[in-house]
């Protein structure tokens, strides 16, 4: 019998933390963090003609289509990495995309997903971004303390990078069309095993209790030495 395979679902606004937690549970879950906007700034680095067309659409703070997000994500969970389940960061944005992954899943024999929805509020996500930085090298994710002072990574000392579409203009096109399409994905989630998230405390505290909400199966031994601990 096959193991099912551990999908988990971010969902949330821009600058929430979803790459931060995605990054997290990968390392303790061994399954791989796919982040949908990773994938697509990956393919405008490429200079292909897909991303020479998409540079623009990211720049301007709107969403691909659905139709070559779905192609993208198909694509990327069908590598052998995935087999035992992912962590997508970003995707679904729409409800149509939801729809399609749910079929796709099916498809992959996963019947097991866990959906966690970021809640901040939007003056927070602002000054947020406006002080994220990232990793050109391993795409790590950090908040700076002075955005005016350069800062490197703590893992391989590159230097930290503002993403291009993290300006005030760009941000809030991306928080209108969030909210947008947030309400009938919540709709389309609820029901399911759906956790809401504070996620304006710590990433350290938001971690433990994404831990806590996952099956013990999921975990191996870092979460029976949990169990223990909080038992
Ligand atoms: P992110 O890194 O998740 O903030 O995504 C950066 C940009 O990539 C978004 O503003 C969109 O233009 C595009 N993008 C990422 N994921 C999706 C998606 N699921 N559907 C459509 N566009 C996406």
């Amino acid at each position: 019998m096959r193991i099912p395979a551990k999908v988990i679902i971010l969902l949330g606004p821009p600058g929430s933390g979803k790459g931060t937690q995605a990054f997290r549970l990968s390392a303790e879950l061994g399954i791989p963090a796919v982040s949908t906007g990773e994938m697509l700034r990956a393919e405008c680095q490429s200079g292909s003609t897909l991303g020479r067309a998409v540079k623009k659409v990211l720049a301007s703070g709107q969403l691909v289509s659905d139709r070559l997000i779905n192609q993208v994500v198909t694509n990327r969970l069908r590598q052998s990495d995935c087999l035992n389940g992912c962590i997508l960061d970003g995707y679904p944005r729409t409800v149509s995309q939801a729809r399609f992954l749910d079929s796709l899943l099916q498809t992959l024999n996963t019947t097991e997903a866990i959906i966690f929805d970021f809640e901040v509020q939007p003056e927070e996500i602002v000054a947020r971004v406006g002080r994220r930085r990232q990793c050109p090298q391993c795409s790590r994710i950090f908040g700076v303390q002075d955005p005016s002072v350069e800062s490197f990574c703590d893992r391989d000392g590159s230097r930290l990078v503002q993403r291009a579409d993290d300006n005030p203009t760009t941000v809030r096109e991306r928080l209108r069309l969030y909210a947008r399409n947030a309400g009938e994905l919540v709709d389309y989630y609820q029901l399911r095993d759906y956790h809401r998230i504070s996620a304006t405390r710590a990433p350290e505290q938001i971690a433990d209790e994404l831990l806590a909400f996952l099956p013990l199966r999921w975990s191996g031994a870092s979460s029976v030495e949990r169990a223990h601990a909080t038992a």
